[in-house]
């Protein structure tokens, strides 16, 4: 009888499974940058994707294939490529599947820099329309004969903001549309993209997957729901020589990583694959301790608001509470006019000021002066972000002593 393995048993063998010499548990880290074929004939094959094998580490590494292969279970997909950050991967994917023309939905709610790019694509001549996604009537408002695709994030960053994932998985397999979620906020251990019919899944690695703040990574996972086979944009070459079913990430892998170049490093790719071995357990703490915070401010006297899904006052309770494992580690309060959002700040002494997210320690970042301030007051007005607006990413510490630094800094 075979076992049947849950999240984390399956990633913790899954290197091994791959038989890496000597019995070796991890997929050690390959650092050549190329490979040797004693018959020329071999090197062809690769080349013509006629045989597997490793060419040139730009394009493919074992120790970086061993990652995908992970995350490629972790997603329950069939394929992933990595990136070097989050952001090559989102970039790569877009450069790799649309052409001048094409038309894109996206959140209005997206992580700033996607936002960013997006807004750069649109300077060189692509059509993107962001709309809240957090109803679907929004998108399919949006939907025109050039429409290929529909980008969403799960839970927004920072308002937390939740997509109506499920609604719109239905609507972009009912019109042909490649629908991409960005599962960073959640991670697959908080939810499955598949499930809600998406085609292709985001990832920062560098957030909850690696999870320790000390390598940078980026994935797209291939669920295999969509069916390339009548995707206009697959070029002739790959057309003969790929099967359907690879034919999306087989493109993404040549014009978005080997082209691009936004290659993951060996040594990142080990580093992200250790931290992902305690992805489960690191994350049941952190979104224990961020309900615990959460409910401690909303009830606090110093607080205004507090953004969390697990909060019955969150609009998007329950379709959270329906889609997603628990609630997250991220959050975000406005404090109540009376009190100076950088002296109080500076007063906390546990909580670190810094910009990531998805670390095991608890880190917290003004979010009208640093992320979002290059947009202006005018456009944080629009998006309701207040100035006093502060962005937690809940870690792992014991919540006694998260609980102690908040109440002495509101004291
Ligand atoms: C951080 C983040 C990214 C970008 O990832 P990097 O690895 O920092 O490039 C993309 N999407 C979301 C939702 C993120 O939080």
């Amino acid at each position: 009888m075979t076992i049947k393995k849950g999240f984390t048993t399956t990633t913790l063998h899954s290197d091994r499974l791959l038989k890496p010499e000597h019995g070796a548990l991890h997929q050690p880290i390959h650092t050549a940058v190329t490979w040797g074929f004693d018959d020329v004939n071999g090197l062809v094959d690769v080349f013509q994707n006629k045989a597997k094998g490793y060419a040139y580490s730009r394009q493919g590494n074992p120790t970086v294939t061993a990652l995908e292969h992970k995350v490629s279970q972790m997603e329950n997909g069939h394929a992933t490529i990595a990136f070097s950050t989050g952001m090559a991967a989102i970039t790569a994917t877009i450069q790799a599947l649309i052409k001048s023309g094409d038309h894109i939905i996206a959140s209005s709610f997206l992580f700033g820099n996607s936002r960013s790019i997006m807004q750069t694509m649109i300077d060189m001549g692509l059509d993107i329309s962001f709309v809240d996604a957090t109803d679907v009537r929004n998108i399919s408002g949006a939907a025109k004969p050039s429409t290929k695709m529909v980008f969403v994030e799960t839970i927004a960053n920072p308002a937390t903001q939740i997509a109506d994932l499920k609604a719109i998985g239905d609507f972009c397999e009912g019109n042909n549309f490649i629908y991409v979620v960005d599962n960073t906020m959640t991670s697959p251990y908080l939810f499955s993209p598949v499930t809600v019919k998406a085609s292709l899944i985001i990832n920062s690695l560098t957030k909850y997957i690696g999870g320790h703040g000390n390598a940078l990574g980026g994935s797209v996972t291939d669920t295999g729901l969509y069916d390339w086979a009548n995707y206009a944009n697959i070029a002739p070459v790959l057309r003969q020589q790929i099967p359907a079913k690879m034919q999306g990430v087989s493109q993404i892998r040549k014009r978005g990583l080997r082209d691009g170049g936004g290659t993951l490093s060996p040594e990142a790719a080990h580093s992200i694959s250790v931290g992902s071995e305690t992805l489960a357990l690191r994350l049941e703490r952190a979104c224990s301790n961020a309900l615990t915070l959460a409910k401690f401010l909303e009830s606090h006297s110093l607080i205004d608001k507090v953004y969390y899904p697990g909060l019955e006052s969150h609009p998007q309770h329950e379709l959270a509470s329906e889609l997603f494992r628990y609630y997250g580690g991220l959050m975000s309060f406005a404090l109540k006019p009376e009190i100076d959002c950088f002296s109080f700040l500076n007063k906390l002494q546990l909580v670190i000021k810094s910009s990531n997210l998805g670390d095991t320690r608890t880190l917290a970042i003004p979010v009208a002066h640093t992320i979002f301030f290059e947009l202006g007051a005018e456009r944080r007005a629009e998006m309701a972000i207040p100035d006093s607006m502060i962005r937690l990413s809940v870690g792992i510490e014991d919540i006694e002593d998260l609980l102690q630094d908040f109440r002495q800094a509101l004291a």
